[in-house]
Protein backbone atom coordinates (compact mmCIF):
# COMPACT_ATOMS: atom_id res chain seq x y z
CA UNK A 1 0.00 0.00 0.00
CA UNK A 2 0.75 3.76 -0.65
CA UNK A 3 2.43 5.59 2.15
CA UNK A 4 3.28 9.04 2.97
CA UNK A 5 6.56 10.47 4.78
CA UNK A 6 7.00 13.17 6.85
CA UNK A 7 9.90 14.73 6.92
CA UNK A 8 11.51 17.93 8.20
CA UNK A 9 14.78 19.40 9.86
CA UNK A 10 15.38 18.47 13.60
CA UNK A 11 12.91 20.14 16.04
CA UNK A 12 10.40 21.62 14.04
CA UNK A 13 7.72 19.52 15.38
CA UNK A 14 7.74 16.57 13.55
CA UNK A 15 7.70 13.36 16.25
CA UNK A 16 4.95 16.07 17.71
CA UNK A 17 2.86 15.29 14.42
CA UNK A 18 3.98 12.42 14.12
CA UNK A 19 2.52 11.44 17.74
CA UNK A 20 -0.73 13.21 17.24
CA UNK A 21 -1.09 10.49 13.65
CA UNK A 22 -0.54 7.21 16.16
CA UNK A 23 -2.60 8.69 18.81
CA UNK A 24 -5.48 9.84 16.48
CA UNK A 25 -4.68 6.75 14.68
CA UNK A 26 -6.40 3.22 14.45
CA UNK A 27 -5.26 -0.32 15.11
CA UNK A 28 -3.09 -2.12 12.77
CA UNK A 29 -5.78 -5.04 13.52
CA UNK A 30 -8.60 -3.48 12.04
CA UNK A 31 -6.57 -2.83 8.47
CA UNK A 32 -4.55 -5.62 7.99
CA UNK A 33 -2.92 -4.64 4.79
CA UNK A 34 -1.36 -2.22 7.03
CA UNK A 35 2.30 -2.37 8.21
CA UNK A 36 3.22 -2.83 11.96
CA UNK A 37 6.57 -1.06 12.41
CA UNK A 38 6.88 1.93 15.23
CA UNK A 39 7.53 4.40 12.40
CA UNK A 40 4.67 4.10 10.88
CA UNK A 41 1.18 5.56 11.81
CA UNK A 42 -2.27 4.43 10.26
CA UNK A 43 -4.94 7.01 10.26
CA UNK A 44 -8.44 6.80 8.82
CA UNK A 45 -9.57 9.21 6.29
CA UNK A 46 -12.22 11.51 7.67
CA UNK A 47 -15.11 11.41 5.22
CA UNK A 48 -18.50 13.17 5.81
CA UNK A 49 -19.65 11.01 3.18
CA UNK A 50 -19.57 7.76 5.06
CA UNK A 51 -21.69 9.71 8.11
CA UNK A 52 -24.78 10.59 5.43
CA UNK A 53 -24.11 6.78 3.76
CA UNK A 54 -24.32 5.66 7.65
CA UNK A 55 -27.84 7.64 7.91
CA UNK A 56 -29.15 6.36 4.78
CA UNK A 57 -28.99 2.92 5.35
CA UNK A 58 -28.23 1.92 8.84
CA UNK A 59 -25.92 -0.33 8.79
CA UNK A 60 -25.16 -2.35 11.96
CA UNK A 61 -21.54 -0.93 11.81
CA UNK A 62 -19.36 1.41 9.70
CA UNK A 63 -15.93 0.91 8.68
CA UNK A 64 -13.47 4.16 6.99
CA UNK A 65 -10.99 3.50 5.17
CA UNK A 66 -7.13 3.93 6.29
CA UNK A 67 -3.78 4.89 4.95
CA UNK A 68 -0.40 5.08 6.23
CA UNK A 69 2.08 8.12 6.89
CA UNK A 70 5.67 6.82 7.79
CA UNK A 71 8.21 9.11 9.81
CA UNK A 72 11.52 9.58 8.31
CA UNK A 73 13.52 11.00 11.05
CA UNK A 74 17.54 11.15 10.60
CA UNK A 75 20.25 13.63 9.51
CA UNK A 76 19.61 15.22 6.99
CA UNK A 77 22.32 18.02 6.36
CA UNK A 78 25.54 15.92 4.27
CA UNK A 79 22.71 13.08 3.26
CA UNK A 80 23.91 13.14 -0.42
CA UNK A 81 27.52 12.74 0.73
CA UNK A 82 26.38 8.83 1.91
CA UNK A 83 27.49 9.59 5.69
CA UNK A 84 25.85 7.02 7.35
CA UNK A 85 22.59 7.88 8.89
CA UNK A 86 22.76 10.99 6.40
CA UNK A 87 22.13 7.61 3.74
CA UNK A 88 19.67 6.18 5.47
CA UNK A 89 17.21 9.26 5.23
CA UNK A 90 17.58 9.32 1.65
CA UNK A 91 16.83 5.21 1.19
CA UNK A 92 13.42 5.85 3.94
CA UNK A 93 12.45 8.80 1.27
CA UNK A 94 13.26 6.02 -1.96
CA UNK A 95 10.69 4.11 -0.18
CA UNK A 96 8.16 6.37 0.72
CA UNK A 97 5.09 7.70 -2.54
CA UNK A 98 4.64 11.44 -1.31
CA UNK A 99 6.45 13.67 0.89
CA UNK A 100 5.41 16.19 3.60
CA UNK A 101 8.09 18.30 4.23
CA UNK A 102 7.61 20.20 7.82
CA UNK A 103 8.88 23.55 8.21
CA UNK A 104 8.87 25.51 11.92
CA UNK A 105 6.82 28.42 11.23
CA UNK A 106 6.19 28.96 15.38
CA UNK A 107 8.59 30.92 17.66
CA UNK A 108 9.78 29.26 21.02
CA UNK A 109 12.66 30.77 22.34
CA UNK A 110 12.62 27.69 24.51
CA UNK A 111 13.55 25.36 21.30
CA UNK A 112 16.89 25.61 19.84
CA UNK A 113 16.57 25.83 15.97
CA UNK A 114 19.07 23.37 14.32
CA UNK A 115 20.40 27.05 11.91
CA UNK A 116 20.23 29.75 14.30
CA UNK A 117 17.19 31.52 13.87
CA UNK A 118 13.53 30.36 12.73
CA UNK A 119 13.84 29.97 8.82
CA UNK A 120 11.34 27.78 6.65
CA UNK A 121 13.17 28.86 3.79
CA UNK A 122 16.04 28.46 4.23
CA UNK A 123 14.86 24.73 6.17
CA UNK A 124 12.86 23.80 2.95
CA UNK A 125 15.91 24.96 0.67
CA UNK A 126 18.28 22.53 3.18
CA UNK A 127 16.11 19.46 2.82
CA UNK A 128 15.31 19.64 -1.07
CA UNK A 129 19.12 20.32 -1.81
CA UNK A 130 20.37 17.07 -0.49
CA UNK A 131 17.28 15.39 -2.25
CA UNK A 132 18.24 17.28 -5.38
CA UNK A 133 22.10 16.24 -5.10
CA UNK A 134 21.30 12.68 -4.70
CA UNK A 135 19.43 12.66 -7.68
CA UNK A 136 21.89 14.58 -9.42
CA UNK A 137 24.03 12.03 -8.55
CA UNK A 138 21.67 9.17 -9.82
CA UNK A 139 21.40 11.19 -13.32
CA UNK A 140 24.88 11.26 -14.05
CA UNK A 141 25.27 7.76 -13.41
CA UNK A 142 22.63 6.82 -15.68
CA UNK A 143 24.36 9.55 -17.97
CA UNK A 144 27.76 7.84 -17.91
CA UNK A 145 25.41 4.20 -18.66
CA UNK A 146 23.53 5.17 -21.64
CA UNK A 147 26.51 7.12 -23.36
CA UNK A 148 27.86 3.80 -25.45
CA UNK A 149 24.76 3.00 -27.03
CA UNK A 150 24.20 6.68 -27.90
CA UNK A 151 27.36 6.54 -29.76
CA UNK A 152 26.14 3.60 -31.12
CA UNK A 153 22.70 5.81 -32.29
CA UNK A 154 20.62 3.47 -30.29
CA UNK A 155 17.07 5.23 -30.33
CA UNK A 156 15.72 3.96 -26.97
CA UNK A 157 19.12 5.57 -25.34
CA UNK A 158 18.95 8.70 -27.25
CA UNK A 159 15.38 9.56 -25.87
CA UNK A 160 16.28 8.66 -22.61
CA UNK A 161 19.46 10.49 -22.90
CA UNK A 162 17.53 13.82 -24.05
CA UNK A 163 15.34 13.25 -20.95
CA UNK A 164 18.58 12.81 -18.67
CA UNK A 165 20.50 15.91 -19.88
CA UNK A 166 16.83 18.07 -19.38
CA UNK A 167 17.07 17.13 -15.53
CA UNK A 168 20.54 17.36 -15.40
CA UNK A 169 20.61 20.97 -16.37
CA UNK A 170 17.57 21.72 -13.84
CA UNK A 171 19.06 19.99 -10.82
CA UNK A 172 22.44 21.73 -11.53
CA UNK A 173 20.55 25.02 -11.03
CA UNK A 174 18.80 23.45 -7.98
CA UNK A 175 15.21 22.83 -9.43
CA UNK A 176 13.55 18.95 -8.73
CA UNK A 177 12.55 17.01 -10.94
CA UNK A 178 8.86 17.73 -9.99
CA UNK A 179 9.04 20.97 -11.63
CA UNK A 180 9.88 20.08 -15.31
CA UNK A 181 7.30 19.26 -18.16
CA UNK A 182 7.03 16.22 -19.93
CA UNK A 183 5.77 14.18 -23.06
CA UNK A 184 4.12 11.45 -21.73
CA UNK A 185 6.79 9.16 -22.81
CA UNK A 186 9.64 11.10 -21.30
CA UNK A 187 7.72 11.01 -17.96
CA UNK A 188 7.24 7.02 -17.95
CA UNK A 189 11.10 7.39 -18.39
CA UNK A 190 11.10 9.85 -15.73
CA UNK A 191 9.33 7.54 -13.84
CA UNK A 192 11.79 4.39 -14.27
CA UNK A 193 14.27 6.68 -12.44
CA UNK A 194 12.89 7.09 -9.28
CA UNK A 195 14.47 10.31 -8.11
CA UNK A 196 13.74 11.48 -5.24
CA UNK A 197 12.69 15.08 -6.39
CA UNK A 198 9.91 14.10 -8.43
CA UNK A 199 7.99 12.37 -5.85
CA UNK A 200 4.73 14.61 -4.69
CA UNK A 201 5.00 16.40 -2.49
CA UNK A 202 3.21 19.23 0.06
CA UNK A 203 4.63 21.83 2.90
CA UNK A 204 3.00 21.76 6.47
CA UNK A 205 3.70 24.87 8.13
CA UNK A 206 3.86 24.47 12.12
CA UNK A 207 2.47 27.38 13.50
CA UNK A 208 2.03 28.22 17.28
CA UNK A 209 -0.70 27.41 19.55
CA UNK A 210 -2.00 31.50 19.45
CA UNK A 211 -1.88 31.57 15.79
CA UNK A 212 -3.87 28.25 14.83
CA UNK A 213 -7.34 30.44 14.43
CA UNK A 214 -5.44 33.36 12.36
CA UNK A 215 -2.50 32.25 10.64
CA UNK A 216 -2.32 35.05 8.24
CA UNK A 217 -0.55 37.25 10.23
CA UNK A 218 2.71 34.78 10.35
CA UNK A 219 5.09 36.28 7.86
CA UNK A 220 6.46 32.58 7.72
CA UNK A 221 3.46 31.30 6.52
CA UNK A 222 2.90 33.33 4.01
CA UNK A 223 6.71 32.72 2.82
CA UNK A 224 5.54 28.94 2.45
CA UNK A 225 2.82 29.53 0.38
CA UNK A 226 5.01 31.55 -1.85
CA UNK A 227 7.75 29.28 -2.11
CA UNK A 228 5.54 26.55 -2.32
CA UNK A 229 2.51 28.32 -4.83
CA UNK A 230 5.76 28.28 -7.02
CA UNK A 231 6.23 24.62 -7.06
CA UNK A 232 2.43 24.37 -7.38
CA UNK A 233 2.56 22.09 -4.10
CA UNK A 234 -0.22 22.84 -1.34
CA UNK A 235 0.28 24.12 2.37
CA UNK A 236 -1.21 22.89 5.31
CA UNK A 237 -1.37 24.53 8.32
CA UNK A 238 -1.23 22.52 11.79
CA UNK A 239 -0.17 23.17 15.43
CA UNK A 240 1.38 19.77 15.76
CA UNK A 241 1.23 20.58 19.99
CA UNK A 242 -2.60 21.45 19.43
CA UNK A 243 -3.25 18.47 17.29
CA UNK A 244 -1.31 16.06 19.66
CA UNK A 245 -4.31 17.02 22.22
CA UNK A 246 -7.10 17.27 19.51
CA UNK A 247 -6.04 13.42 18.62
CA UNK A 248 -7.16 12.40 21.84
CA UNK A 249 -11.12 13.89 21.60
CA UNK A 250 -13.65 12.41 19.21
CA UNK A 251 -17.11 13.25 18.33
CA UNK A 252 -18.86 16.03 20.17
CA UNK A 253 -15.50 16.92 22.22
CA UNK A 254 -13.98 17.31 19.57
CA UNK A 255 -15.98 19.40 18.06
CA UNK A 256 -16.23 21.65 20.82
CA UNK A 257 -12.98 22.46 21.16
CA UNK A 258 -11.88 23.03 17.58
CA UNK A 259 -14.94 25.61 18.23
CA UNK A 260 -13.16 26.85 21.60
CA UNK A 261 -10.11 27.54 19.15
CA UNK A 262 -12.13 29.16 15.80
CA UNK A 263 -10.97 26.74 13.21
CA UNK A 264 -13.74 24.39 11.26
CA UNK A 265 -11.19 21.15 10.64
CA UNK A 266 -8.26 20.32 12.78
CA UNK A 267 -5.05 20.63 11.09
CA UNK A 268 -4.45 16.74 11.22
CA UNK A 269 -7.71 15.88 9.44
CA UNK A 270 -6.91 18.62 6.56
CA UNK A 271 -3.19 16.88 6.48
CA UNK A 272 -5.18 13.71 6.06
CA UNK A 273 -7.39 14.19 3.06
CA UNK A 274 -4.46 16.80 1.41
CA UNK A 275 -1.84 13.71 1.46
CA UNK A 276 -4.77 10.73 0.63
CA UNK A 277 -4.66 13.11 -2.58
CA UNK A 278 -1.01 13.51 -3.00
CA UNK A 279 -1.27 10.40 -3.48
CA UNK A 280 -3.30 9.93 -5.92
CA UNK A 281 -5.97 8.27 -3.52
CA UNK A 282 -9.60 7.83 -4.09
CA UNK A 283 -12.55 6.29 -1.92
CA UNK A 284 -15.19 4.22 -3.30
CA UNK A 285 -18.28 2.59 -0.85
CA UNK A 286 -20.00 -0.50 0.07
CA UNK A 287 -23.46 0.03 1.45
CA UNK A 288 -24.83 -3.11 2.89
CA UNK A 289 -27.44 -3.76 5.83
CA UNK A 290 -24.41 -5.08 7.96
CA UNK A 291 -21.67 -2.63 6.60
CA UNK A 292 -21.59 0.66 5.30
CA UNK A 293 -17.86 1.34 4.42
CA UNK A 294 -15.45 3.05 2.73
CA UNK A 295 -12.55 1.71 0.11
CA UNK A 296 -9.25 3.02 -0.82
CA UNK A 297 -8.45 2.54 -4.29
CA UNK A 298 -5.53 4.30 -6.73
CA UNK A 299 -7.05 6.49 -9.10
CA UNK A 300 -6.86 5.01 -12.77
CA UNK A 301 -8.74 1.46 -11.31
CA UNK A 302 -10.28 -0.40 -13.23
CA UNK A 303 -13.71 -2.00 -11.28
CA UNK A 304 -11.97 -5.68 -11.25
CA UNK A 305 -9.11 -4.30 -9.85
CA UNK A 306 -11.00 -1.98 -7.28
CA UNK A 307 -12.68 -4.97 -5.89
CA UNK A 308 -9.79 -6.77 -5.36
CA UNK A 309 -8.93 -4.31 -2.57
CA UNK A 310 -11.68 -5.61 -0.73
CA UNK A 311 -10.79 -9.79 -1.75
CA UNK A 312 -8.08 -11.14 -4.20
CA UNK A 313 -10.91 -13.31 -4.78
CA UNK A 314 -13.28 -10.79 -5.66
CA UNK A 315 -11.05 -9.38 -8.67
CA UNK A 316 -10.33 -12.75 -9.72
CA UNK A 317 -14.07 -13.83 -10.16
CA UNK A 318 -15.08 -10.20 -10.89
CA UNK A 319 -18.46 -10.16 -13.38
CA UNK A 320 -19.97 -6.95 -12.72
CA UNK A 321 -20.11 -3.72 -10.47
CA UNK A 322 -23.75 -2.51 -9.66
CA UNK A 323 -22.26 1.08 -9.39
CA UNK A 324 -24.23 4.16 -8.27
CA UNK A 325 -22.68 8.03 -7.70
CA UNK A 326 -22.97 8.83 -3.99
CA UNK A 327 -24.60 12.16 -5.27
CA UNK A 328 -27.17 10.32 -6.82
CA UNK A 329 -27.99 8.03 -4.35
CA UNK A 330 -27.95 10.83 -1.56
CA UNK A 331 -30.81 12.49 -3.78
CA UNK A 332 -32.83 9.49 -4.81
CA UNK A 333 -32.74 8.79 -0.57
CA UNK A 334 -32.75 5.28 -1.33
CA UNK A 335 -31.18 2.15 -3.45
CA UNK A 336 -34.35 1.63 -5.14
CA UNK A 337 -35.58 5.07 -6.06
CA UNK A 338 -31.82 5.55 -7.32
CA UNK A 339 -32.83 1.95 -9.94
CA UNK A 340 -35.91 3.41 -10.33
CA UNK A 341 -34.38 6.69 -11.71
CA UNK A 342 -31.89 5.03 -14.01
CA UNK A 343 -28.89 5.76 -12.01
CA UNK A 344 -27.29 2.10 -10.77
CA UNK A 345 -25.95 1.49 -13.48
CA UNK A 346 -24.35 -2.19 -14.52
CA UNK A 347 -20.09 -1.74 -15.45
CA UNK A 348 -18.17 -4.11 -16.79
CA UNK A 349 -14.40 -4.94 -16.60
CA UNK A 350 -12.82 -1.82 -18.13
CA UNK A 351 -14.67 0.48 -15.90
CA UNK A 352 -12.75 2.96 -14.40
CA UNK A 353 -14.10 3.56 -10.91
CA UNK A 354 -14.66 7.08 -9.93
CA UNK A 355 -14.28 8.32 -6.28
CA UNK A 356 -17.57 8.18 -4.34
CA UNK A 357 -19.00 5.45 -6.06
CA UNK A 358 -20.99 3.18 -4.43
CA UNK A 359 -20.76 -0.37 -5.64
CA UNK A 360 -22.06 -3.38 -5.03
CA UNK A 361 -19.81 -6.51 -6.67
CA UNK A 362 -21.41 -9.59 -8.29
CA UNK A 363 -18.53 -12.31 -8.98
CA UNK A 364 -18.43 -16.02 -8.89
CA UNK A 365 -16.62 -17.92 -6.16
P1 LIG B 1 11.32 17.04 15.67
O1 LIG B 1 12.74 17.05 16.07
O2 LIG B 1 11.10 17.72 14.36
O3 LIG B 1 10.67 15.71 15.74
O4 LIG B 1 10.57 18.01 16.71
P2 LIG B 1 9.70 17.68 18.00
O5 LIG B 1 8.34 17.22 17.61
O6 LIG B 1 10.48 16.80 18.91
O7 LIG B 1 9.55 19.13 18.59
C1 LIG B 1 10.66 19.85 19.07
C2 LIG B 1 10.19 20.74 20.19
O8 LIG B 1 9.30 21.72 19.66
C3 LIG B 1 9.44 19.99 21.27
O9 LIG B 1 9.83 20.53 22.51
C4 LIG B 1 7.98 20.30 20.97
O10 LIG B 1 7.20 20.30 22.13
C5 LIG B 1 8.07 21.69 20.39
N1 LIG B 1 6.96 21.96 19.48
C6 LIG B 1 6.50 21.19 18.46
N2 LIG B 1 5.45 21.77 17.86
C7 LIG B 1 5.24 22.93 18.52
C8 LIG B 1 4.28 23.97 18.37
O11 LIG B 1 3.39 23.94 17.51
N3 LIG B 1 4.40 25.03 19.24
C9 LIG B 1 5.38 25.09 20.20
N4 LIG B 1 5.44 26.14 21.00
N5 LIG B 1 6.26 24.11 20.36
C10 LIG B 1 6.21 23.05 19.54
Amino acid sequence: SLTAGIVGLPNVGKSTLFNAITQAGAESANYPFCTIDPNVGIVEVPDSRLDTLTDLVKPKKTVPTAFEFTDIAGIVKGASKGEGLGNQFLSHIRQVDAICHVVRCFQDDNITHVSGGVDPIGDIETINLELILADLESVNKRIERVQKMVRQKDKEAMAEHEVLVKLQEALENETPARALEFTDDQAKIVKGLHLLTSKPILYVANVGEDEIADPSGNENVQAVREFAANEGAQVIVVCAKIESEIAELEGEEKEEFLDDLGIEESGLDQLIKATYNLLGLATYFTAGEQEVRAWTFKEGMTAPQAAGVIHSDFERGFIRAETVAYDDLVNAGKMSVAKEQGNVRLEGKEYLVKDGDVIHFRFNV
